[in-house]
């Protein structure tokens, strides 16, 4: 089927009321309960459910059937957990105007808090026990040793665990310890004066961040970006000290846990968790500032595509061509299955299942949530919510809840409930890859040069956003909690010079440097919300290139055997550590690889890229 040819695609559908969308295009809730009723009772159930496993407390070491007792009914409550939350969770998110659905959800949160209080005494109490004596009775029992993986890993964490009044002290600390993000989400939104700049039509526009890069990416006229982005960062040079000083306690706060709780540094507190080695991210990094060649030749290419004589950071996000092919959903449920035939037939036959499935809930209306999601309910399915307007982002969108949703069902068939969820260093391997898959089909496809150039600029726009921006502030961070772990000092110059060193060690001469950049470390949240988090979309789409590379290239029997090791990967779900899974995937981070694989496909896609474009 040619999928691209100039079509006379029927107009984006324009907001309705829900009950005038077609019940093919919203989801079934009534697969998780049949009604209000259902759920008021599976509600109580769990509450008793709760109440049961705090009565069992003190009796896990009384012999290795009481603690499975407790596991299997932990993992009860946890089923139940699934279906009660989401079912009114999603039915919220269909129409957040409805109170009283709104009241059943938060109903839920309270339930939840008492179910994490009434668990609590669990952890302690087993690792009151000996490990070895664990270890006997998962050798007596294979029902107990269906655990093996979880219980193990609890003693592995146990390492960093301090006795009891250390940690009483650092539960006190907990008090403060999110003090400086809270300031900075202060400075930076709640009491931010936002400023304004008047455009070169005469149109005077107030700079929200929303604003900004609605400017940044749709505005064809570069003085007024670059009015834009001046204006913008007058707002971090106006408080820089204070922001320096926030960000210098955020470090301070991490080498502080890192050292009570006995780690080598911040990097490694963070990463233990997941049982990831730091060299991974030292790895990454190196590996990524050895392969900024495409990156460079992108954004040359821009340079003269656009027709500009100096190229800046506010010219960064502007589409190289106007396009506004409309993608009507129901074209996408054809192309989507086709998409993904290297996975197998397997694999497109379940990937249709959850297309006709009542799974998705396709289009917007009054009081539906924005985004996307795909929501893992364990023992029903994966449900997706959209908000599709059919543009390519939106296609885009669904290929990639598409992969989470996939790994949801592989991973709910195959693994008990304790194993059935995956951790974030794995999630988006799938979705990415789905996207990946999706990106050969269309370009495949189209016989519209236009269309070709915007199909190859989302997905380099793509890695750039998701993998090289990512691996730079993850370097960021690095270098700054190295500055606190050696007792260096952190001002705002400091914190600019990183920044400003990595922008040039990144984009070389593709730049031209203006001095405001220097701040734009101020603006990034995660770095005050969530440090050392950032990477693991890196990682992701590293793991996931070096797949996608193994499933589409070499040999029949080669591509073959990386299929069924990618399926195998999402049939694992988190039956193991990260970086396990992923090495049987045929993925190991701790070697350059899985970089050089990312920076192979953005020099195919910038080679293909400035073959249309001449
Ligand atoms: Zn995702």
């Amino acid at each position: 089927m040619k999928v691209c040819s100039p079509a006379e695609a029927p107009a984006a559908p324009s907001l309705r009321d829900r009950d005038r969308i077609a019940e093919r295009f919203k989801w079934n809730l009534s697969n998780i309960f049949s009604d209000w009723d259902a759920w008021h009772a599976a509600y109580a159930d769990l509450d008793l459910k709760i109440a049961a496993f705090g009565a069992l407390q003190g009796t896990l070491a009384q012999g290795s059937d009481r603690l499975l007792a407790a596991l299997q009914l932990r993992d009860d409550i946890g089923q139940l957990e699934y279906k009660v939350w989401y079912y009114a969770s999603l039915w919220h998110d269909q129409d957040q105007r409805d109170n009283q659905i709104n009241a059943k959800r938060q109903q839920v949160q309270i339930l939840f808090a008492k179910a994490a209080q009434a668990a609590a005494w669990f952890d302690p109490e087993l690792l009151k026990i000996q490990l070895t004596t664990i270890q006997e009775w998962m050798a007596a029992s294979p029902a107990l040793a269906l655990y093996r993986f979880a219980l193990e890993d609890l003693y592995r964490q146990q390492e960093h665990v301090l006795d009891d009044k250390g940690e009483h002290l650092l539960s006190l600390s907990s008090r403060f310890s999110s003090s400086p993000n809270d300031a900075y989400a202060a400075l930076s939104t709640a009491d931010v004066k936002y400023p304004s700049v008047r455009l070169s039509e005469g149109a005077e526009v107030t700079l929200t961040y929303g604003q900004y890069r609605a400017i940044l990416a749709t505005n064809r006229n570069q003085a007024d970006r670059a009015a834009a982005y001046q204006e913008f960062h007058k707002i971090y040079e106006a408080s820089i000290n204070t922001y320096a000083s926030l960000y210098d306690a955020v470090l301070q706060r991490d080498l502080f846990f890192s050292q009570a709780r006995g780690y080598a540094s911040t990097l490694d507190a963070a990463l233990n968790g997941n049982n990831i080695p730091t060299a991974v991210v030292e790895n990454l990094i190196a590996a990524t500032k050895a392969g900024t060649d495409p990156l460079r030749r992108y954004h040359r290419l821009r340079k003269r595509v656009l027709g500009l004589d100096t190229y800046h950071s506010y010219d960064t996000t502007i589409p190289l061509v106007d396009f506004d092919r409309k993608y009507p959903y129901e074209d996408v449920l054809e192309w989507l299955p086709a998409s993904v035939a290297p996975l197998g037939p397997d694999y497109e036959r379940q990937l249709r299942k959850i297309l006709s499935g009542q799974c998705i809930d396709v289009y917007e209306n009054p009081g539906k949530r924005s985004g996307a999601y795909s929501a893992p309910v364990y023992g029903v399915q994966p449900y997706v919510l959209l908000n599709y307007n059919d543009t390519l982002d939106a296609v885009f969108t669904l290929a990639h809840e598409m992969g989470h949703s996939m790994h949801t069902v592989l991973s709910h068939a195959h693994q008990p409930f304790v194993y059935a969820g995956y951790t974030i260093f794995v999630a988006e391997v799938p979705s990415t890859l789905s996207e990946a898959l999706f990106l050969n089909y269309m370009l495949a496809h189209t016989s519209d040069e236009r269309e070709r150039i915007v199909l190859l600029q989302h997905a380099i726009d793509g890695i750039v956003a998701t993998f090289y921006t990512q691996v730079m502030f993850a370097d960021y961070e690095l270098q700054a909690h190295r500055l606190a772990e050696r007792g260096q000092p952190v001002t705002g110059d400091v914190l600019a010079d990183i920044y400003f060193d990595l922008l040039k060690a990144y984009h070389g001469d593709a730049l031209d440097y203006d001095d405001r950049s220097r701040l734009t470390w101020a603006r990034i949240p995660h770095f005050f919300s969530t440090p050392y988090y950032v990477y693991q979309y890196a990682t992701c789409y590293a793991s996931s290139a070096q797949i996608m590379k193994q499933v589409v290239g070499g040999s029949e029997a080669s591509r073959a055997a990386a299929v069924d090791r990618y399926l195998a990967l999402l049939k694992s779900g988190g039956s193991d550590h990260p970086m396990a899974l992923l090495q049987r995937a045929g993925v190991d981070l701790s070697r350059p690889e899985p970089v050089r694989a990312v920076v192979d496909q953005l020099e195919a896609l910038v080679t293909q890229l400035e073959d249309v474009v001449g």
